[in-house]
């Protein structure tokens, strides 16, 4: 469920000064309305041209570093605030591109170079929020008379470098430098073990995959010596995970599944652990949890530890209904069964979701052609935002698939967007909504690119998708529309530069706009037939879909409690093996299967380290932000237009306690989650 998002990347470049970012190619006008820039690929780079243009901007960042130390005399938003903040747009925008080269270039060799460059971007970045002189540069400056933006920007990014040991000692400051160095080291070998640990197991005939459907029969043909290889990669184990009848069969793929990057990452994390540690104590926090919290919503380890209690009181009165639902339909197989373990709980959903909700996802596909679904999903989206969205024609990009689109408002560019929606071979896996441009208004335009991987449409074949994808897509249209909506006057407030535990918020909340009838009308249309999706279909979707969300909140949690419970305390004390079985244990309600270590695979532990909470948490304020709306016409213009204006476009500009403050009149509840967890059985008839 979790796409990684721009954010998680960043805290790979850079584990803390949240100092990455990119920027324009274009020279940036200084009009104070239209702005005019080229999309991104006009030049064509090959891999010089772009090492030459990432270079000129880490050259023109160190000229801005060069201005604010050369002053003399009082320290000005004019001559200390605006050369800091072209330090970061420079950096931002070699950031982006590297990063997103990295991810979607054709070309290996491209790749790479675009690899370094990242590195190379990181540590630029990492040494400026290590430097005392800018530091005390930016604390200096006179703010008296500055909007209320311009001084939250400065604070803001005061505590960033505090943070990040700035106001340290020589001595201190380079030993910290070490540290950050290891840890990126860290992370990434954390996440090269589970990528390179594709397991696999093999079955003797296509007897023993009883149950699966028949596309992933015909795709996965016996071998010469007749044996049938199944992998761990998601496309081939989460069906038969979900499908297959033998359970002796899924527990043997499960045991492979979770126990990827094992032993090799109990190492590795160990040694993140005492790392984070380090530099936490350095920095005077008694705990990572406690230090990485501090410029969160969350604010402390002691409100994590809080939130995830209350999560727990909240979904497992539901979730144990949902529990007995699937021990029941074990039972009918299995009579004296008395618990679920967790590699059956795929399987079990699935029997429940058919037994008792009379539905089948495959019915849904014929009437998501990728082409409608685009479209509709944009139509949607500009609907909602008071935006139009047209297409530029025959704009050259790493690959002749991307479509390059105008964001307009009032007929007015504000912005632009890039799609590269397919898979090709070495480009990267997932879903994601990547920035390319900070908005900054009267400068820079934003920029964004969705990247994703939908089966690309062909003559005989219309790319038809699963509910799940076009549920990924508006997800990371939420994303984008963050990003090009919250265009600011700096580069460091802009977009989704906000506490990195919000981020998911706006995008977990589109995802809704998916289930709506009224929505689905306006483009889920049969492919052959170009009959509109039936209100019934989509009932019974919308209902099947609820099972099971209680059960899901639950395990997020456990993950919640795992990722939160290795960092929050000394690391003498920390026993990965005893800490994950005893969450799983405490937080769900089926029982781990004996032989698991799923923390070894479970890469947030490197990314986003003690802040996995965040999944739930965001989805905690995108369920109360949809109170806002009209949930029979989720297109009235008069909550969305409101939303826009108070959450989307204030960009990084305040904290976002105050964004939400300002749009519930009130802060966060968990009660929409509730509601949202329970909606099963409110609406759900039973099947006979
Ligand atoms: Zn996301």
């Amino acid at each position: 469920m979790s796409f990684l998002t721009w954010f998680e990347r960043a805290v790979r470049v850079s584990s803390r000064a949240a100092l990455l970012p990119f920027l324009a190619w274009g020279a940036s006008a200084q009009a104070p309305s239209a702005v005019t820039q080229a999309p991104v690929w006009a030049g064509k780079p090959d891999i010089a041209a772009f090492e030459k243009m990432e270079n000129e901007r880490l050259a023109a960042a160190q000229r801005s570093i060069d201005q604010i130390l050369a002053v003399a005399g009082p320290r000005t938003v004019e001559n200390t605030l605006v050369p800091y903040d072209e330090i970061l747009r420079q950096y931002n925008s070699a950031g982006y591109l590297s990063a997103l080269l990295q991810q979607v270039h054709p070309d290996a060799a491209f790749r790479d170079a675009a690899t370094a460059m990242t590195s190379k971007v990181g540590n630029a970045g990492a040494a400026l929020a290590l430097d005392q002189g800018v530091y005390k540069a930016l604390a200096a400056i006179d703010l008296n008379g500055a909007d209320p933006a311009t001084r939250y920007y400065v604070e803001r990014q005061l505590l960033e470098f505090r943070l990040a040991g700035v106001d340290k000692d020589e001595q201190t400051r380079a030993r910290l430098k070490g540290l950050q160095d290891k840890l990126v080291e860290l992370q990434s070998a954390f996440d090269r073990n589970i990528s390179e640990d594709q397991r696999s197991i093999t079955v003797d005939n296509a007897a023993e995959l009883d149950g699966l459907p028949k596309d992933y029969l015909d795709s996965h043909q016996p071998a010469s010596d007749g044996k049938i290889t199944i992998t761990t990669n998601y496309p081939d184990a989460f069906p038969v995970l979900t499908f297959a009848k033998s359970d002796a069969l899924r527990k043997r793929l499960f045991l492979e599944f979770d126990n990827r990057a094992y032993p090799q990452n109990r190492a590795v994390l160990l040694d993140m652990v005492r790392t984070r540690y380090e530099i936490a104590s350095i920095i005077g926090y008694q705990s990572w949890a406690d230090y990485n919290a501090a410029d969160r919503m969350i604010r402390s380890a002691k409100n994590i530890g809080e939130f995830i209690e209350r999560v727990d009181a909240a979904a497992r009165p539901v979730a144990a209904r949902e529990h007995s639902m699937m021990l029941a339909e074990k039972q009918k197989l299995q009579p004296a069964a008395t618990s679920v373990s967790d590699y059956e709980s795929f399987y079990l959903r699935e029997l429940v979701r058919r037994s008792q909700f009379d539905f089948d996802s495959s019915a849904v596909r014929p009437y998501l052609p990728y082409q409608g679904v685009k479209q509709g999903v944009l139509d949607t989206a500009a609907k909602l935002f008071g935006l139009r969205f047209e297409q530029e024609p025959g704009v050259p990009a790493w690959h002749p698939s991307v479509e390059t689109w105008d964001v307009l408002d009032q007929g007015r560019m504000i912005g632009r967007f890039y799609l590269d929606m397919q898979p090709r071979p070495g480009k990267f896996s997932h879903a994601e909504m990547a920035p390319v441009l900070d908005g900054i208004r009267g400068k820079q335009l934003p920029e964004a690119i969705l990247v994703c991987n939908f089966a690309a449409p062909k003559a005989d074949d219309p790319g038809l998708m699963n509910y799940d994808d076009v549920v990924a897509f508006f997800h990371e249209f939420g994303h984008l529309m963050h990003w090009i909506l919250g265009a600011q006057r700096w580069a460091g407030i802009s977009g989704i530069s906000m506490e990195a535990d919000f981020s998911e918020a706006p995008s977990e909340m589109l995802e809704e706009w998916m289930r709506s009838p009224q929505v689905l009308a306006t483009f889920a249309r049969h492919y052959q037939t170009n009959e509109v999706i039936p209100a019934a279909l989509v009932a019974r979707m919308n209902r099947a879909d609820a099972f099971g969300r209680a059960s899901w909140v639950l395990g997020q949690n456990a993950y919640s409690a795992i990722s939160f419970d290795l960092y929050n305390r000394k690391p003498e004390d920390v026993d990965p093996d005893a800490i994950a079985l005893a969450d799983e244990k405490k937080y769900r309600l089926t029982v781990s299967t004996p032989g698991i270590h799923d923390y070894a695979s479970f890469g947030h532990l490197g990314s986003y380290s003690s802040a996995y909470y965040t999944y739930v948490w965001d989805k905690v304020i995108a369920e109360d932000f949809i109170t806002q709306f009209d949930r029979g016409n989720l297109l009235a213009p008069t909550p969305a237009a409101r939303y826009r204006r108070l959450v989307l476009e204030p960009g990084g500009s305040m904290s976002a306690n105050d964004l939400v403050k300002n749009f519930l009149g009130r802060p966060q509840s968990m009660e929409a989650l509730e509601r949202w967890m329970s909606e099963q059985f409110e609406t759900a008839v039973a099947h006979q």
